[in-house]
């Protein structure tokens, strides 16, 4: 790489709808890996006025089949390479860009750079493409004096800890759930003044999630057998429960909480509302499934807490499980919390 003052950016492609074509039946896929990194490139040949940049090439995919290992493979790209690099962008499909995001969030300790996701909603190659708006500002945000890992897309820069896919056509297609945007792209991009600026501290690295969990939501009526019935397939080895309000369940899941906890197997609860908080000691039955080993989710969104549990489950002991899960580690969570031993 030549020397230069510019900044240096590493892109990290990992497919999308920023690179997809339509395939023979008029569904959008990803192309083959040249014409896709090609899309890429093509989208805005004056990238480099930004900062001189590489492509890393993780995968071509519809972002419905990233997995965890996938998460793993990104953060083994960002590690080989984050000294060589002032920031990088992840180029992602849109669908799952917030559970990556909350991956990277949670498995990279002392991040002294700025690691940006973007991707689009329009196909990077057809005219009215959000891709060339998205892509640029995600490279000047890489480029900038903060650091964390951030969701860019349309006039948002979103804090990775808390974005969530809000809309499936919208081009103003994320949200922060409850907290405020990280930023805001007007002509420039404004960033809120508290975040946390570049620093050189040594950054470490916690690959390793565990895909085995399972996330059920409560209607009325619901059988608790029907979740007992998951802690005896020994297979899954956490569950996440979208129970209502402030996280209250019905009494007859008592069963269900008690052989959770005879099962070793960890139960978060979280709220099913749109803008749902839990605030479990609310009412009695938010309380009874408190005093029976529920995990309670406070304000962090469904998205976290998914791969914060598979993370959790990958890295630390049941008992430490809770701690955990109520531990913040890169904004996700507002309430005060001791970091597990
Ligand atoms: N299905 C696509 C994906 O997540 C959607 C997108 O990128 O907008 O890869």
């Amino acid at each position: 790489m030549a020397q230069s003052d510019k900044s240096r950016v590493l892109i990290l492609f990992c497919g999308g709808t920023i690179i997809m074509k339509e395939g023979p039946d008029g569904g959008l896929k990803a192309p083959s890996r040249k014409e896709a990194v090609a899309t890429l490139k093509a989208i805005e040949d004056r990238l480099s006025t930004i900062a001189d940049f590489d492509i890393h090439f993780v995968e071509n995919i519809d972002s419905s089949n990233m997995r965890p290992t996938d998460w793993d493979n990104i953060l083994a790209a960002i590690e080989q390479n984050y000294d060589r690099y002032d920031g990088f962008v992840v180029t992602h499909g849109t669908d799952t860009m917030a559970y990556t995001a909350a991956a990277l969030s949670l498995a990279i300790k002392n991040l002294g750079k700025p690691v940006v996701l973007t991707g689009s909603q329009i196909p990077g190659s057809r005219l009215e493409t959000d891709a060339r708006r998205n892509l640029v500002n995600a490279m000047k945000l890489a480029t900038m004096d903060v650091s964390g890992v951030f969701v860019v897309f349309d006039e948002r820069v979103i804090l990775g800890s808390r974005a969530s896919k809000a809309s499936e056509s919208r081009l103003d297609a994320f949200v922060s759930i409850n907290a405020q945007d990280a930023g805001e792209i007007r002509a420039d991009i404004h960033l809120n003044q508290s975040l946390p600026r570049r620093r050189f501290d040594k950054a470490a690295f916690f690959p390793g999630f565990d895909p085995d969990i399972a996330v059920q939501t409560l209607t009325p009526g619901c059988d608790p057998e029907d979740l007992v019935f998951l802690l005896q397939n020994k297979r899954t080895r956490g569950i996440i429960i979208l129970a209502y309000g402030t996280g209250n369940l019905p009494y007859d899941f008592d069963i269900f909480f008690k052989r959770a906890r005879e099962e070793r197997i960890p139960v978060v609860v979280t709220s099913q509302c749109l803008h749902g908080i839990t605030r479990m000691k609310g009412y009695d039955v938010g309380l009874r499934a408190l005093k029976l080993g529920a995990i309670e989710g406070h304000d962090q969104s469904l998205e976290m807490l998914a791969v914060k549990l598979m993370w959790a489950l990958k890295h630390y002991q049941y008992k430490d499980i809770a701690t955990v899960m109520q531990t913040n580690f890169a904004g996700e969570l507002s309430i005060p919390t001791r970091p597990p031993a």
